[in-house]
């Protein structure tokens, strides 16, 4: 998967920002490219190890996208979502699996309150597992 150099630019400084909080937005792009993150507010009862896109928000862009399609850009969808780790290694957490669903890209940032040098990975929930998927910059 394709993604844009300004998008991990917007994960990464947002993962900073909300930190010691998780931070989250949409992915929005095509199939094989992500052009695009949108930062949204974290609704999770507890923002310190969990994130929640509200649905306000994830259908708001759904409806842009759409608009966007009808006008000419074509096979634009949101695509996935993105996520941060401020203190451990972007690997997908239990409740990271337990809220996923299959054909969404999930992009995971971390860590960014230690001295490892934060990370950016995707991963696709391929037959009920977490799969890597190689994040080409574009
Ligand atoms: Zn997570």
């Amino acid at each position: 998967m394709r993604i844009r150099r300004a998008v991990l630019e917007v994960i990464r400084e947002h993962a900073r920002r909300d930190s010691p909080y998780e931070c989250c937005g949409l992915l929005i792009g095509t199939s094989g490219e992500v052009l695009e993150a949108v930062e949204t507010t974290n609704v999770a009862a507890d923002p310190f190890r969990r994130y929640e896109v509200p649905p306000v928000e994830h259908l708001a862009q759904i409806r842009r996208c759409r608009a966007a399609v009808a006008q000419g850009a074509a096979g634009l969808a949101v695509v996935g979502v993105y996520h941060s780790h401020p203190r451990s290694s972007p690997e997908p957490s239990p409740t990271d699996w337990e809220q996923a669903f299959e054909q969404f890209l999930y992009v995971i940032a971390g860590p960014v309150e230690t001295e490892t040098a934060m990370e950016i990975r995707g991963y696709r929930l391929t037959a009920g597992r977490f799969a890597r998927t190689e994040l080409i910059e574009s």
